[in-house]
């Protein structure tokens, strides 16, 4: 369908953190308020509109925040209750709407198209966002307007509490004196180089010839050459068909050891969260599934907070396989899945976690994203190293090693049949969205 004649509805919730503060300490009200980065090494999550004018936005080193607003009140922060928070607003919003899609934590796309027969979908949007005030007591802003890219800017220039419409008509005069970066999805990179390009408006990245753009940043150009001028066909990705990663082992011989099955419960989380992570996302739900020889399959779920940390989901993961497995019988699968996805990514610096383990896991994805998934995982998952006859370890040795890789990348066949021991699956109806909206 073409955006002329669709009808999307962004909202989003203002300072969402910072607001869920001030509600259960009104006291912090009109205060520069700063959630997250508390520490030296910590990272602004949300900030109160009264810290933003001193310069403090969200993904800045706490340190440099302390330094533009040596008076703003620091406040540690709590994702179990932003993450209850996030669940009534979306009830709400599921109580009302017949499509939406929950993009964040605390952001909803909501599809009017053709609704706006039966009633106008400014009275509606407006009516929604009273209730989700009145009901939450968190304030919350949206935009209305052709597609989601337009609905988000609108409601981005729109903030705080507030309202507006953007028509069809209107799209290209409302877009073209905004700054570039007002386009989500420009990350810093892109930023400098059309700021290298004298690029600053919409307007004039809107004005460049495709073909040029698709030359100098690919893909990508042409993504953002499209959103410039106004065009965005991405569809509202019903929150009912929720994007889920999960992974399951099937055992060459069926099993009963407890320790191998958590060894392996911690392996196969330990690579979902660090694709979560890569892709920029957070889980608030956790399924173990677990097949008996006898082909019996009992599943158990869990919600949870809003994670993207290993640690957690892996005590949940273990906490789950202990009610599920309860016959003194023989497995032959275990699996995983990780599922309610969201955008998000600063906000797993929140969870209750450690500096140090939080550092940790930015290090070894770092590790991982350049040597492979496998370069780095939890001693409790790596075999006991290979002894020989007399008992003795089996030294590793680099040259003999180097030589049997060589061979094992030369069978094709040996590759596939270890591939697939771990298989790791992007949920196949959405396998693209769930990339797609990073
Ligand atoms: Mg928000």
């Amino acid at each position: 369908m073409v955006d002329k004649e669709r009808q999307i509805i962004h909202m989003d919730q203002d300072a969402f953190f910072v607001s869920v503060e001030l509600r259960k300490n009104p006291d912090l009200i009109g205060k520069p308020v700063i959630v997250g980065g508390s520490s030296d090494r910590g990272v602004v999550t949300s900030c109160s509109y009264e810290a933003r004018k001193f310069g403090v936005h969200a993904a800045m080193p706490g340190r440099m925040a302390k330094q533009l607003c040596p008076q703003a009140i620091f406040v540690r922060g709590n994702m179990d209750d932003y993450s209850k928070a996030s669940h009534e607003i979306t009830e709400i919003i599921a109580g009302r709407v017949p499509l939406f899609e929950k993009a964040s934590i605390d952001e909803h796309f909501i599809d009017m198209t053709g609704m706006d027969r039966f009633f106008g979908c400014m009275k509606f949007a407006s009516e929604l966002r009273q209730t989700i005030l009145k009901e939450m007591g968190l304030p919350i802003s949206f935009g209305l307007s052709v597609n989601k890219t337009v609905s988000k800017i609108v409601t981005n220039e729109c903030k705080p509490n507030g309202e507006r419409e953007i028509p069809f008509p209107e799209v290209r005069p409302f877009l073209n004196p905004l700054a570039v970066h007002k386009i989500p999805g420009i990350g810093d990179a892109t930023y400098k180089k059309l700021s290298e390009m004298g690029v600053r408006k919409i307007q004039t990245l809107a004005e460049i010839p495709q073909d040029l753009m698709f030359k100098i940043l690919g893909q990508h150009g042409l993504g953002l050459s499209l959103k410039a001028n106004g065009i965005d066909l991405s569809p509202v990705v019903p929150y009912r068909e929720r994007k889920s990663i999960g992974t399951q082992t099937t055992f060459e011989s069926d099993s009963m050891d407890i320790s191998k099955m958590k060894a392996i419960l911690t392996g196969m989380v330990t690579n979902l969260t660090f694709d979560l992570r890569s892709q920029q996302k957070l889980t608030s739900c956790i399924t173990v599934t677990i097949r008996y020889s006898n082909f019996e399959t009992v599943t158990q779920q869990a919600r949870i907070p809003y994670t993207a940390l290993d640690s957690f989901l892996i005590d949940k993961a273990h906490d789950l396989f202990k009610k599920l497995y309860t016959k003194r019988m023989l497995l032959r699968l275990i699996g995983v899945k990780l599922s309610h996805l969201v955008s998000g990514f600063e906000q797993i610096g929140l969870y209750h976690t450690s500096e140090e383990e939080y550092d940790l896991y930015q290090a070894m994805d770092k590790v991982r994203n350049h040597y492979g998934v496998e370069s780095v995982v939890k001693a409790c998952i790596v075999k006991p190293p290979q002894k020989d006859e007399n008992d003795k370890v089996i030294k590793y040795n680099p040259r003999k090693k180097k030589g049997k890789i060589k061979i094992e990348e030369e069978n094709e066949e040996d590759k596939t049949r270890k591939k697939s021991r771990i298989r790791t699956f992007i949920n196949s109806d959405l396998g693209t969205a769930t990339k797609l909206d990073g």
